[in-house]
């Protein structure tokens, strides 16, 4: 088991889809991925910052799952970072209502001492100057770095967010991310210039329509389950990444053989996340639960042809 060092926002969303409508409830790009890695008992934890306006009970439910908070910074006198976002009637896009920083805006990580060597490094969505100090702080090379951004960034801090772009082995991004960071409409082209810019492997989600993974010239697919229940597609993203960290962390096997079942695991627990608003369905789900629907995954992605 690798040691997972998972850095991102943990945060106060208010979401909007077109089923209802939130007041400020538990998110954060680090939470979902927390959240998600535990289901593979990850050896976990997070580095992040919260206001004195953060329930208790929020930071309980990430210890519960043996997550390692000591690095997650508590500014007594600041605000919680604050997301807003509506989603449009077909659930795949969505609108930023409100973007907050607040504590995150001078936030200085602290990675904590016995995670200095951790294996994996999760750099969830933040700040990338943020991202950029935890790579520092690390005292050995981590065996596996993986990034996940967002066209916030890409938007505000692109220069800062390029360094970090150079310094990590996988990216995971969206599809329209993919193509905002490299001005390309084919995500097999865009891939390939992402590649270019650093990472060995690229992961591009597409929402409902699945995930791709690239490395030189080998592409993998794997297409999300349909589901008869979406209702929040928020932090399907981090929740894939969180899974993807979580399995490889678990499994010590960083090939692209197992990173294709990385992916699965990833898409199979974002299938969770979306059926509840925020990280509700995230907090209930068993691992006996995540290997009925694994069972599912490979029922409707198998089949046998004889090629003549
Ligand atoms: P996802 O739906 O996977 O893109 O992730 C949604 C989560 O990302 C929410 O819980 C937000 O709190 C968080 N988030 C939204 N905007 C940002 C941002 N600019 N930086 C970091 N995290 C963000």
């Amino acid at each position: 088991m690798h040691k997972l060092l998972i850095v991102g926002t943990v945060a106060f969303d208010a979401i909007e889809t077109p089923f209802g409508k939130t007041d400020k409830i538990l998110g954060g790009a680090a939470t979902y991925i927390g959240l998600a890695a535990s289901q593979f008992k990850a050896d976990a934890a997070i580095v992040s910052v919260v206001g004195g306006d953060f329930p208790k009970k929020y930071l309980d439910l990430l210890v519960q799952r043996n997550i390692d908070i000591s690095a997650l910074e508590v500014v007594e006198n600041g605000k919680t970072f604050f997301w807003s976002g509506k989603y449009k009637n077909d659930l795949n896009s969505r609108d930023t209502l409100d973007t907050q920083l607040n504590v995150l805006a001078d936030f200085n990580p602290k990675v904590p001492e016995s995670f200095k060597n951790a294996g994996i490094v999760m750099l969830g969505n933040l700040h990338p100057a943020v991202q950029n100090s935890v790579i520092d702080q690390m005292t050995t090379e981590p065996e596996l770095i993986i990034l996940d951004t967002m066209n916030f960034w890409m938007d505000n801090t692109l220069e800062e967010l390029k360094k970090v772009i150079a310094k990590v082995d996988v990216i995971t991004i969206n599809d329209e991310e993919a193509r905002q960071l490299t001005g390309e409409y084919s995500l097999v082209v865009a891939a390939r210039k992402i590649q270019a810019m650093g990472p060995k492997y690229v992961v591009i989600k597409k929402g409902e329509h699945g995930a791709l993974l690239f490395h030189k010239e080998q592409i993998f697919f794997a297409p999300a389950l349909p589901l008869e229940s979406v209702f929040d597609p928020t932090g399907a993203g981090d929740t894939f990444a969180g899974g993807f960290a979580g399995f490889l962390s678990k499994t010590n096997n960083l090939s692209f053989e197992n990173m294709k079942n990385a992916v699965i695991y990833g898409s199979t627990l974002a299938s969770f996340c979306v059926e509840k608003f925020g990280t509700e369905r995230m907090q209930t789900l068993t691992f006996k639960e995540l290997n009925m629907r694994l069972q599912q995954f490979k029922s409707l992605t198998q089949f046998e042809i004889e090629l003549t």
